[in-house]
């Protein structure tokens, strides 16, 4: 027998934590065919109601069901790492509780692997359902976030993924503290299958991530898989210098020739404003690798566990 491990990350999630393991163990006798045994680790990243009493009472009825509880919030990234390290299956599934991420999926999903590719990834080919405002900033995301990064990071990709042992060995591997899994799972390579569904809306409860948070989020996986904006700096920087030469240049020639003192002080202050601008814009772009440098030299743990059953 090998084992199969869905890793659910869970954050104030109390309504979707059975509703989740029932649609997932619909899948039981298709992987009891396959002689794959079921695992389901239901990581809570520090909820404030009742999903660790929900998580518990399942696993009073089912012991294939675990549960890691951190101490706090620290975001469903850490939550997917932490999950993925308590994993012992051969293959590893990672899956959101809202059910956006359809579990009947998982046979299909598990057939790709049994042709030989090491991960099967899937993505949406809409965003049915999403305010406009966010389709369209996120769209705008990963086309520059493509241009930018060598890593592939692709549109409308979920973090529904089924994994061979091998893969989640090597995102393991990675333990850096700024983790931005979409990037990771490009990022690690292997033969990946992509497969399309289109999208569902949330089954109970609410989104966890303000427009606010993701804007922050995009801006963790640009640091993270880019240094292009730093180049941006430096570029900028020369570029300034250059008209800044060509302008002392037609200064001087407009005074010996024409004797024309420049005028004053409008075109002083917008040159300073411009350039004082720039400059900040440019201290910012290094302040944001730089606060990421000092996280992560900190060596700070990615998330700490209150209760692991
Ligand atoms: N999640 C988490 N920690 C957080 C935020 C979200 O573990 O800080 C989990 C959440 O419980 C869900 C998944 O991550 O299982 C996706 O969150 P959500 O559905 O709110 O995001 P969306 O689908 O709207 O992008
Ligand atoms: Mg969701």
């Amino acid at each position: 027998m090998s084992l199969l491990s869905v890793v659910v990350p869970c954050y104030n999630e109390e309504e979707n934590i059975e509703d989740f393991y029932h649609e997932l163990l619909k899948n039981e006798s298709f992987f009891k065919e396959k002689e794959v045994d079921l695992e389901i680790i239901y990581v809570d990243d520090g909820s404030k109601d009742a999903t660790v009493s929900e998580v518990k009472k399942l696993m009073n009825k089912d012991e294939r069901v675990h549960m890691l509880s951190f101490s706090r919030n620290f975001g469903k990234e850490a939550a997917i790492y932490a999950g993925l390290r308590k994993a012992k299956g051969d293959y590893v599934s990672l899956m959101d509780v809202d059910l956006q991420d359809p579990p009947a999926l998982l046979p299909e999903m598990f057939s790709y692997i049994e042709q030989g590719y090491d991960s099967v990834a899937t993505r949406r080919v809409d965003r049915k359902g999403e305010p406009p405002v966010r389709s369209f900033f996120a769209r705008l995301f990963y086309r520059l976030m493509n241009k930018i990064s060598k890593t592939e990071i692709v549109d409308g990709a979920r973090d529904y993924r089924l994994m061979t042992r091998q893969v989640v060995d090597a995102i393991l591997s990675m333990t850096e503290y700024n983790r931005f899994t979409k990037g990771i799972f490009g990022w690690v390579g292997y033969q990946t299958k992509w497969i399309e569904f289109e999208n569902i809306e949330r089954r109970k409860g609410e989104t966890k991530w303000s427009f606010w948070k993701l804007f922050l989020y995009s801006i963790d996986g640009i640091t993270a898989f880019s240094t292009v904006p730093l180049a941006i700096a430096s570029i900028m920087g020369v570029l300034f210098c250059f008209v800044a030469f060509l302008l002392i240049v037609i200064t001087i020639v407009r005074k010996l020739l024409f004797g024309d003192p420049t005028a004053g002080w409008p075109s002083l202050v917008c040159i300073i404003s411009l350039v004082s601008g720039v400059q900040l814009f440019c201290m910012g772009i290094i302040g944001q690798y730089l606060s990421k440098t000092y996280m992560e030299v900190k060596k700070r743990p990615i998330y700490l566990i209150k209760e692991d059953i």
